[in-house]
């Protein structure tokens, strides 16, 4: 017993004394032409081993006892004075900084004098071509999504095989998993808009579906508020939203103009919720809405949605992310078809969008009233087109937000 005792205060007191010696990196910067790594506390600074390797040139320190706060320090560092800097948790207990500059410049890092916790490495002082902060091994989806030609491709392979892997772990992997909604606009009894015998709640979810698959393949988890033709209340479609945590939320609708215009108005456009004077966005709202003042019973009016719109940060994350779709749309319509027009990224108080506490858009995908966008709309590649570009928008709009956190 008494043996057993010792040995638990043992345990206890070596654990403590490990891990009471690891430094923590908590911030990694560029100020005045050097990268400043600030500790949690004082380090031993003679542990530290600084070497150089080649092809390319790097400077190389390698930090022992010390650890990342978490994934985001050190991650985004660029400087016109090399071509890539590097911050990694290279080992489980040592942290590795890479400097990639192409030459040697006889690198002296130090302590400064004041500030113990501190580590300071100039940077050259001659300038290069800056590269963006490397990402290693190509994960299954980056691979699917950026590769475009086998050349393409095998340039990356070469890149990365050239020797990266070893300065960086894991890094936080990009678009792993992410949870998306899609909500095929109406469907059950209300068919939303009809043109030429074609009704808008069939239109919708045939390209929900084929978003799902391109969402899929790009390695997000994917949630329909519908995948048969039936009928939901507008509210219980941004609940599902919130119940299932989902990082964005996308509403698919096509639009319609009364007769006398039906040949004049068509195009692509996307919607994000904000309050809107705009007289066209809220024509279109006011119809997307019907569904739901008929649905939700009498406390609701037209006012209460156009008050009920959310304020904030939310909206511009919606507006960013409607702004990368309808561009991806459009990049991915115009190179197959012609005429493909741009109705742009507008705001309008649609009610569908109001309840999700999240990145909300709703894609009017063209107008089910112009008979030559009709047609269109109705071809599987005209529809594949769309789902793509959609989710390339979307894809798009994850990574530059993950860039914003992490900076
Ligand atoms: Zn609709």
């Amino acid at each position: 017993m008494k043996r057993l005792a010792l040995f638990w205060l043992w345990l206890c007191l070596s654990t403590t004394i490990l891990f009471a010696s690891i430094a923590i990196l908590e911030k990694a910067e560029i100020k005045k032409g050097e990268l400043r790594l600030h500790f949690n506390k004082a380090y031993n600074k003679g542990k530290i081993r600084h070497f150089t390797l080649k092809n390319p040139y790097r400077e190389i320190f390698d930090i022992p006892n010390a650890r990342l706060k978490n994934r985001y320090v050190g991650k985004n560092l660029y400087s016109s004075h090399c071509h890539s800097i590097r911050v990694s948790q290279f080992k489980p207990n040592t942290v590795r900084v890479v400097l990639e500059t192409g030459k040697g410049y006889g690198c002296s890092a130090y302590r400064p004098l004041l500030s113990y916790k501190s580590y300071h490495i100039p940077l050259p002082h001659f300038k290069v071509k800056p590269r963006k902060s490397v990402k290693v091994k190509p994960t299954k989806q980056t691979k699917k999504y950026t590769h475009k030609s086998k050349k393409r491709a095998d340039k990356k392979k070469k890149r990365v095989s050239n020797a990266y892997v070893i300065d960086t772990p894991k890094i936080y992997h990009k678009g792993a998993g992410e949870l998306i909604v899609i909500d095929a606009g109406h469907g059950g009894h209300d068919t939303g808009a009809i043109g030429g015998g074609k009704r808008e709640k069939d239109l919708v979810l045939q390209i929900a579906k084929r978003l799902e698959r391109q969402l899929k393949k790009r390695g997000f988890r994917v949630h329909m508020t519908r995948r048969t033709d039936k009928f939901l209340k507008l509210p219980q479609r941004t609940k599902i939203a919130d119940k299932k945590d989902a990082k964005v939320f996308i509403s698919i609708h096509a639009n319609s103009v009364p007769k006398r215009k039906r040949n004049k108005i068509h195009g692509v456009e996307t919607f994000y919720l904000q309050k809107t004077r705009d007289a066209k966005s809220q024509r279109i709202a006011a119809r997307e809405n019907k569904a739901v003042l008929k649905g939700a019973g009498s406390s609701l009016s037209k006012k209460v949605i156009v008050d009920s719109v959310l304020n904030g940060p939310k909206i511009i994350e919606s507006n960013k992310l409607a702004i990368d779709v309808q561009r991806r749309m459009l990049a991915n319509l115009r190179a197959h078809y012609r005429g493909v027009k741009d109705g742009g990224v507008r705001h309008a108080p649609f009610w569908v969008l109001v309840g999700a506490s999240r990145p909300s858009i709703l894609v009017e995908v063209g107008y089910i009233s112009h008979p030559r966008e009709r047609k269109r709309l109705f071809t599987p590649r005209y529809q594949e087109l769309i789902a793509k570009g959609i989710a390339e928008g979307v894809a798009n709009y994850l990574k530059n937000r993950r860039k914003e956190i992490e900076f």
